[in-house]
């Protein structure tokens, strides 16, 4: 009877446990949820609202030809702005569907990421020495096989949160290798605000952010490293995030199969 009554007791303590348990993740799940209609919400509507802006100065005034082309600037870097918002969001969608029908080709990886730099660089302004790309050495330059588009995705992904982390001084270097016979490394290293302790895995989650007051500052909806490890999760591969803490930098590393030299 004792024994029966203490296996009935555990058992209880561990539903309730468990019970518990799921109740928390569940909660976390709807804050992030609640976080991200957040951010798409204001991602969406600050853009929207700045260009009804400018075209009503526009159509209520006249407004000199230095000052329109002005305007016109900031309209455009607005759409620019929301366009960005909705593609992610759609692709988030499109990543999570498992069979997909994509085209799949044998790509130069250096001159993949070269490309992404040279993007990264003309869109945040950013000179030579706040972004080093090293090319593959001589022979030795990686072929994998996969979708051009996604694969710019995945390293835009991580060379858009590079900048966006840290802060006033941009310092990062980029670097394409092969690390043996069978794969190929994309690695992206910053000098920015890093990543806390026991932050690393949690970060590819979809809609997870950092909770900091600093970051939520900062712009953005918590998808992009889900996008990143989905897409190059499909190509075979896999992607890792270290950092020595808050403050001191972040490497985040995607690790691709190469094509088999013939
Ligand atoms: P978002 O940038 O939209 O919040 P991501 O999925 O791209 O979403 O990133 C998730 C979180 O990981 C970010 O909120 C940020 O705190 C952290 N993070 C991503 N990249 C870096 C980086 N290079 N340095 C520091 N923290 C980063």
């Amino acid at each position: 009877m004792l024994v029966l009554g203490i296996v009935f007791f555990l058992l209880i303590i561990a539903g309730l446990v468990l019970n518990t348990i799921f109740l928390v993740r569940e909660i976390r799940r709807n804050e992030q949820h609640d976080a991200f209609i957040n951010a798409v919400t204001h991602e969406l509507k600050t853009p929207i609202a700045s260009i009804r802006l400018y075209l009503e100065t526009l159509k209520s005034r006249e407004v000199e030809p230095a000052k329109r082309r002005e305007f016109y600037d900031v309209m455009l870097a607005d759409s620019d702005r929301l366009l960005a918002t909705v593609e992610q969001v759609l692709r988030a969608g499109q990543v999570g569907v498992k069979r997909r029908a994509i085209t799949d080709e044998n790509i130069d990886l250096g001159g993949l990421v070269r490309a992404c730099v040279e993007l990264a660089k003309l869109r945040y302004g950013l000179d030579v020495d706040s972004f080093r790309f090293a090319e593959p050495e001589g022979a030795d330059i990686p072929t994998v096989r996969g979708n051009i588009e996604e694969l710019t995705v995945a390293v835009s992904n991580l060379l858009d949160n590079a900048v966006k982390y840290s802060g006033e001084c941009v310092d990062v270097s980029v670097e394409v290798a092969s690390i043996d016979t069978r794969r190929a490394i994309v690695r992206v290293r910053d000098r920015g605000m890093g990543i806390p302790a026991g932050q690393a895995k949690r970060i590819f989650k979809r809609f997870y952010r950092v909770p900091s007051a600093v970051r939520q500052r900062i712009k953005g909806t918590g998808l992009g490293l889900y996008i990143v490890r989905a897409i190059v999760e499909r190509h075979g591969g896999r992607v890792l995030a270290e950092s020595e803490g808050e403050g001191r930098g972040s490497t985040f590393t995607i690790q691709l199969p190469k094509v088999a030299a013939s």
